[in-house]
């Protein structure tokens, strides 16, 4: 039998199992390490999706089928740029394929972003996720109201983890640091604003729907703001999901504002223009917006919200990785279609930019390990043994798929009752509990 074909795979999100997926299919012999620099697997599976949505997260069970194939090896808690350099990983792999993600927010560019209440929803999100890099975020949750930006299933996501009562999450993996805080707040009013109307609204309908039937919130929305119907051009499919949208949305303007303690209110045509306060967040100021040909544009009305906390979840983006072309306009890796250079591909978010479900991932998978096939008959270089190698002369603990089972266990054993688990948030308790076991 010829020799495997050796790849290195940098990231263990969506796309970079798809990729291994993909690979493990593609008929060619193939060694494939998984090289990820948290020593826990799943990306944003772990640490975006929301901890009230598990059911979304079971998709990792396929994920676990492709990890624990014998041809298939994960490098926990080997960070590339840090532990490894992309070029180290190049010359001792076939092929690399970048699956880094987008781990970074956009920035909203207005004045006042750099005051204390302000969190990006990379940041806030990670936070009520126990990811380890946001583990010591600590946000000011000690105001009445909270503005979100941006009007999308993140910007829904963030709303709804700010006001579901302990009760709604018990089933849901919220660390308790995060529980705590959230429960302390005195927070009753979220306001969500987006630049542009309700028909451009990003939001997935059953997210949306879900606003409606909180236990201790209501929806708030002005009928003066909706259409009628669905304006503008659109593929059949989203019409449908636009139309769905539109009615759930035209539910939420019957909803009184007294029914509950909390509101959600929807604002659109309205785009953030300074964040106001001393040190601290005291008010939004934001311009009228209307929407001419797609875009928005402002009618130099302007209003003031007042609100402690703002949070904006108006798009992720890429970071450079030294070694690898980075389009910085556009906040990926550059590429065509997936390739980047000899024996160098991307894909998922660092390759198309960060947009779309989990299931969008999987084509760019398969893209890659079909580049990889056509490009290499059989391997040349060791991948593996030579990776090993300088992790060991570096005294870097590579975490194995194994040991990560252990963390698993650990996270299942102490979860409360009804939850699916107590997450680990930092990377020393990790690495303990390895190293005890
Ligand atoms: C807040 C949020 C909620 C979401 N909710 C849903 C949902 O409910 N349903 C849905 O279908 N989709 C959801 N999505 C979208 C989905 O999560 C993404 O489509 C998907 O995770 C993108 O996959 P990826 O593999 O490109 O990136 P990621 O999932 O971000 O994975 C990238 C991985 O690379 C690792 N990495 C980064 N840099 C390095 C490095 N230098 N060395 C080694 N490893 C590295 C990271 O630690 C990470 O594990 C959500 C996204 C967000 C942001």
């Amino acid at each position: 039998m010829s020799d495997p074909i050796t790849v290195a795979i940098v990231g263990s999100g969506p796309a970079g199992f798809y990729t291994a997926e993909a690979l493990l299919r593609s008929g060619r012999a193939v060694a494939v390490d998984i090289v990820e620099r948290l020593p826990t697997p799943y990306g944003l599976i772990r640490g975006g999706v929301a901890p009230d949505h598990q059911t979304t997260k079971n998709v990792t069970r396929k994920y676990e089928e492709v990890a624990l194939d014998p041809a298939v090896r994960y490098f926990g808690n080997v960070e590339v740029g840090r532990d490894v350099s992309l070029d180290e990983l190049r010359d001792a792999y076939d092929a690399v394929v970048l699956a880094i993600g987008s781990p970074f927010d956009r920035p909203l560019g207005i004045p006042g972003e750099d005051k204390k209440g302000v969190y990006g929803a990379a940041a806030f999100v990670g936070w009520y996720n126990a990811h380890p890099d946001f583990r010591n975020l600590d946000p000011a949750l000690d105001v009445h109201a909270a503005a979100v930006i941006g009007v999308g299933n993140v910007a829904i996501d963030v709303a709804r983890v700010l006001v579901k009562t302990p009760t709604e999450m018990t089933k849901a993996d919220l660390p308790d640091y995060a529980a705590r805080a959230i429960q302390a707040s005195p927070l009753t009013d979220v306001y969500m604003f987006g630049r542009r109307g309700p028909n451009d609204a990003k939001f997935t309908n059953v997210e949306l729907r879900e606003m409606g039937e909180l236990d201790n919130c209501v929806p708030q929305l002005d009928a003066a703001q909706l259409p009628k119907t669905v304006e503008g051009e659109a593929s059949d499919r989203d019409r449908r999901l636009k139309e769905k949208n539109l009615a759930t949305l035209w539910e939420f303007t019957k909803r009184r504002a007294d029914e509950k303690p909390k509101r959600v209110h929807f604002c659109f045509y309205a785009a953030p223009v300074a964040i106001l306060g001393g040190e601290r967040v005291e008010a939004l100021r934001l311009e009228r917006t209307q929407v001419v040909a797609g875009q928005a544009r402002g009618t130099g009305e302007f209003f003031e919200v007042p609100c402690g906390l703002v949070l904006p979840s108006i798009g992720y983006r890429g970071a450079p990785l030294e070694g690898a072309p980075f389009d910085a306009k556009a906040g990926i890796v550059a590429n065509r279609d997936g390739r980047v250079a000899d024996g160098l591909y991307a894909v998922g978010w660092i390759r198309r930019g960060p947009t779309g479900v989990i299931a969008t991932n999987r084509p760019d998978g398969v893209a890659a390990a079909a580049f990889i096939a056509a490009d290499f008959v059989h391997g040349r270089k060791p991948g593996r043994p030579q990776l090993e190698a300088l992790l060991a002369s570096r005294r870097v603990q590579a975490i194995s798929f194994a040991e990560w089972k252990k963390i698993e266990a650990a996270e299942i054993a102490a979860a409360p009752p009804g939850a699916p688990r107590r997450k680990f948030a930092t990377v020393a308790d990790m690495l303990a509990l390895v190293d005890e076991s």
